[in-house]
């Protein structure tokens, strides 16, 4: 792959750790687990959007943009990530926020990503929830163009092609640890939401023949449509990158019995998986991704779902700032 064709910014700091986790695997009985820390990318705390800001920013400042506008949920990782780069770069930067989570407790409205949205110097917009918010973006564009600026608009996480590349610059990055180390992976297995790291990953890892699988535990959306979500935009991956035949669709992978309630909603799977990864690797997880994506990754390994033998690699995509919104999950005594 020669990803040096396409406009990118180096300000990540990789390659990220990948560890073994011993005492999880010891204490779960094998198969082997392994972490790929990409929540120590950089940006604010960082986590798996710093990938994708590297291509889209790359783009955005070829483009001549001076304005970046972006949405997700009240606590997008995805958000703090672009408020981080766009201050590096002295842009300004519009993030829409959805009020997709039912709630009026103010550590989830005003504290995490939000309070660091805020630091971060980013303009914050609130939305009523279910509206589709990436047209959305629209008004927002031409109302900065009015005024003379000049927009850069990223899709709620980052996820387009452009943002895609940067998880198949992270699948390189994989095996070539991986091959250094003659380390045989079995499974990728990681939180997807909005499709953007997976088609990243998928695409990256065909194209360089790994055979590896990758299993996304979804977050939001049932299987069906995160398969799919998953795979058009693999595909579109497939394609800008020149891999020819592109993706099968049976590549694609996911698994979404573990969202709970909904979207944000926390589950005793994910407070278990949170706890466990804190007190057995020193390691925090976020209550709305990388937590739920462990809840599964615990669960299949009790049922048996991979060999004693398998190596699996999960990705730590970031999110630990979202603790602090969900401090009644996790020390309700404290009042
Ligand atoms: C955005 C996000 C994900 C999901 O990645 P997608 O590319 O949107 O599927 C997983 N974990 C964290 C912490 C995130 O912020």
């Amino acid at each position: 792959m020669h990803l040096a064709r396409f406009p990118r910014l180096h300000l990540a700091h990789l390659p990220t750790p990948l560890e073994p986790m011993e005492r999880l695997t010891r204490l779960l009985g094998g198969p082997r687990l392994w972490i790929k820390r990409d929540d120590c990318t950089g940006l604010a705390t960082g986590g798996n959007k710093t990938r994708k800001l590297e291509f889209l920013m790359g783009e955005a400042l070829a483009e001549g943009a001076d304005c970046v506008i972006t949405q997700g949920a009240v606590q997008t990782n995805h958000g703090r990530q672009t408020a981080a780069i766009a201050a590096r770069l002295g842009l300004r930067c519009i993030i829409l926020l959805e009020h997709r989570v039912t709630t009026e407790d103010p550590d989830y409205l005003y504290n995490g990503n939000v309070l660091l949205d805020r630091l971060l110097g980013a303009e914050l917009r609130d939305y009523p929830s279910g509206g589709d918010m990436n047209a959305a973006l629209e008004p927002v564009a031409a109302e900065v163009r009015a005024a003379g600026g000049r927009p850069y608009l990223i899709p709620g996480g980052g996820s387009n092609v452009t943002g895609a590349l940067g998880y198949v610059a992270c699948a390189e990055e994989l095996l070539y640890q991986a091959n250094a180390r003659s380390l045989r992976i079995d499974y990728v297995v990681h939180a997807t939401g909005s499709a953007g790291t997976q088609a990243g990953l998928v695409a990256g890892l065909e194209a360089m023949s790994s055979g590896i699988p990758v299993l996304g535990i979804g977050v939001r959306a049932p299987r069906e449509k995160q398969e799919e979500n998953v795979h058009r935009l693999a595909e579109a991956v497939a394609e800008r990158i020149g891999l020819k035949g592109g993706i099968r669709r049976e590549r694609v992978i996911a698994n979404c019995d573990y969202v709970g309630a909904g979207y944000g909603i926390p589950t005793p799977g994910m407070i278990e998986a949170v706890e466990l990864f804190a007190r057995q690797e020193g390691i925090l997880l976020d209550p709305v991704y990388s937590g739920k994506g462990a809840a599964g990754l615990i669960d299949l390994v009790r049922k048996g779902y991979f060999s004693k033998s398998d190596n699996v690699v999960f990705v730590h995509t970031g999110g630990a700032a979202g603790l602090f919104a969900y401090r009644r999950t996790f020390a309700p005594a404290a009042g």
